[in-house]
Order: C-alpha cells, then sequence, then structure tokens
C-alpha cells in the first residue's frame, strides 16, 4: 500500500485517522507533537503511543523529508547565509533560504512552484505558474533545514518562490503547525507572510496574529499595473483605503515593501506621494533596492538605483515620521536575494 505523507496531515485528519482505527483523539496530538515539537519521525521511539496504533502509522505514513540537491553559502562577520535546493518527493524543486544572523534564523520559505502573478522585477515570476507546495512541502522546509544546522529555526518568512495567498488552503495548514507552540512553537509575531496583495484572502492570515507584508512597489495606479499585473485586480487605491481603515497599531504595523528600480519608481515625487497616501502610525518601509540576479534575463529592462538615490528616498521617508529599513537583500550574492529566487541557479 502507498504511505501518505504524515506532514501533509493536519492535527484534525490525524485525529480522524486515530478515531477511525479504534483509538483516542489526543493519540494524534502525541503524534504531533513527537514529530514536530521534539522532531523524532520515526514511529517506534513514540514510546507513549500504543504499540498496536505505532503499526497503524508504519502502514499508512512515511515521514521522509525531500533531499537536498545542492547548497551554495556565503559568510560574514554577523552571519551567515545559506542557500537550499530541494528535490520533492515528485521531482520538482524548490528554493529555501536560511539567514542566520545575529543568533536569528530566519528561514524564507516556498509556497508555490513557479508564480503566475507575473511581476515584472521577479525571477520567480520567469518560471510561470507551476504548483502549489502542500502544506506538509512547506513545513518540510523547516524540518529539513533545522535537521541541517541541528538548531531551530526562529523565524519564518513566507517571501520564496510563490505567492502564498494564491496558496492559501495549504498555507493556513502549514501556519496552523509552525505557529502552535505545543508543535513548531514559532512565535506568530516571528512569521511574517509577504503578499503581491491578494486583498481578499488578508482576513484568512490576519487570524494567525503574525506578521502582513504587502508588495508595494508603486505610488500610482499606472506604474504599478506595469510592475505588478494583480494592481488591474486588486488596486493601489484598495490598499491604501483598506489600511487607512486599520486602527492604528505600535507593534504590529503592515510592512510596505518597495523595490527600488532606476527611473521607475525611486524619484523624489514617488516618496512625496507615499507620504501623502499612508500614515507612519499603521504602516512601515522596507525599501529594496532592485536585485539582479547573476541570470537576470527578465529583469533586463531594468536597474538598480544609486546609493544616492536609495539614501534620498529613505531620508524622505524617515523625515516624514516613518519607520523605515533599506534591505540590501543578504544572501544576494548567491541569488538568493527577494526576487531572485528561481529553484535552477544552483545548477548554473
Ligand atoms: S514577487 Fe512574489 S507574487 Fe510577484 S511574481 Fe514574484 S513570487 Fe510571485
Amino acid at each position: 500500500m502507498k504511505k501518505a505523507p504524515l506532514f501533509d496531515k493536519s492535527q484534525q485528519e490525524l485525529e480522524k485517522f486515530c478515531v477511525l482505527k479504534g483509538f483516542k483523539k489526543y493519540n494524534a496530538h502525541q503524534v504531533m507533537r513527537w514529530v514536530y515539537f521534539y522532531q523524532i519521525f520515526d514511529f517506534t521511539k513514540m514510546t507513549d503511543i500504543p504499540k498496536p496504533l505505532r503499526d497503524e502509522l508504519l502502514n499508512n505514513f512515511h515521514t521522509n523529508l525531500p533531499e537536498v540537491v545542492n547548497t551554495i553559502y556565503e559568510d560574514d562577520i554577523n552571519g551567515y547565509s545559506k542557500k537550499y535546493l530541494i528535490r520533492l518527493a515528485d521531482g520538482m524543486t524548490i528554493e529555501s533560504v536560511l539567514i542566520n544572523y545575529n543568533n536569528r534564523k530566519t528561514l524564507c520559505v516556498s509556497s508555490q512552484i513557479g508564480c503566475k502573478m507575473g511581476c515584472a522585477f521577479c525571477e520567480t515570476a520567469g518560471l510561470g505558474a507551476g504548483r502549489n507546495l502542500s502544506s506538509g512541502e512547506i513545513i518540510s522546509q523547516i524540518l529539513l533545514i533545522s535537521e541541517d544546522i541541528k538548531e531551530k529555526i526562529t523565524n519564518v518568512v513566507f517571501m520564496g518562490m510563490g505567492e502564498p495567498l494564491d496558496n492559501i488552503v495549504e498555507v493556513e495548514k502549514s501556519l496552523n503547525i509552525m505557529s502552535d507552540n505545543k508543535f513548531l512553537a514559532i512565535a506568530p509575531r516571528k512569521i511574517t507572510v509577504s503578499t503581491c496583495g491578494l486583498l481578499d484572502k488578508l482576513n484568512d492570515i490576519e487570524k494567525f496574529k503574525c506578521k502582513i507584508a504587502i508588495s508595494l512597489n508603486a505610488s500610482d495606479e499606472s506604474t504599478r499595473n506595469r510592475l505588478m499585473p494583480v494592481n488591474k485586480k486588486f488596486p493601489l487605491k484598495n490598499i491604501v483605503n483598506l489600511i487607512n481603515s486599520k486602527k492604528p497599531s505600535v507593534h504590529n504595523k503592515i510592512t510596505l515593501e518597495y523595490v527600488l528600480i532606476k527611473g521607475i519608481n525611486d524619484n523624489i515625487s514617488n516618496a512625496k506621494e507615499l507620504i501623502k497616501m499612508f500614515s507612519p502610525s499603521k504602516v512601515k518601509f522596507n525599501l529594496i533596492p532592485l536585485n539582479k540576479g547573476k541570470n537576470s534575463i527578465f529583469l533586463k529592462n531594468f536597474e538598480r538605483p544609486g546609493d544616492d538615490a536609495i539614501e534620498g528616498f529613505k531620508v524622505k521617508l524617515l523625515k516624514a515620521g516613518f519607520t523605515v529599513t533599506t534591505r540590501f537583500s543578504k544572501a544576494q550574492s548567491i541569488n538568493g536575494g527577494c526576487g531572485q529566487l528561481t529553484a535552477k541557479t544552483l545548477y548554473s
């Protein structure tokens, strides 16, 4: 009999299995605690599980992790970045990036293979639509890399390949497991879900109380239409209205990601428009000077702005009272920076 991946099962699904086989609902919780909290994947070592249930688990499920095909490593004085090329059970490949700086182990996970959103500055978009990852394939990235570094992953960002809100069912399932303090125990405030702006799915994520980042990248509709086709369905004005309808927050402001592209959206007048649209009490900005990957054919029409333009843009927002970070992407030299994951760069 073909065994199913245990990592794809939610707690409710595993409870149903246990009850169906004549065991208790709480046995499912015990199994998940072994797997996710203690990261013991061998059913025979789950000593508080009744032996007949362990046999049923062995007969019906496997706990195989995907395979690391290759890695690229880059270090500096404060830590290191490591990009993983991972082969899934069906032979498809994804990339995950570990950024281990100042004792914070942040894993950038993929949620899809490729992406159909077509953002003009993103290398993943060049792969086109692939398929959704299952919740187990998302969670497996954490388990696999935690096993590799022999340490717990402290932070997760959904900023790898794919648009997480376009795979909302599996992403929600994975969030349930990673944010549960009895399972993977990654506090919601240490998880960030980044979206290109699928506003109709935002509620589904906000209930987890994790951090939200919206990829904005323009201060007017026509530029955003050009950079992000999603703007035709969810225009900039809807993002502005939604954010401005929220209560001010000190600790959980929405992050607006803004990829700075020379001559497209990096003028000081763009910063002034952003200042008019948003309030420092509700959003913070993360400026990301364009990363051109080593194999960038897709981005050939775009250039990174000069340092003076980046600094000028940042200072304008800072003076208006916004919190601003400039992400000179860690892992950039290994094509692991934002918008650079293509699941093929490790081959070249
Ligand atoms: S930026 Fe995100 S949403 Fe846009 S194409 Fe790339 S992966 Fe997809």
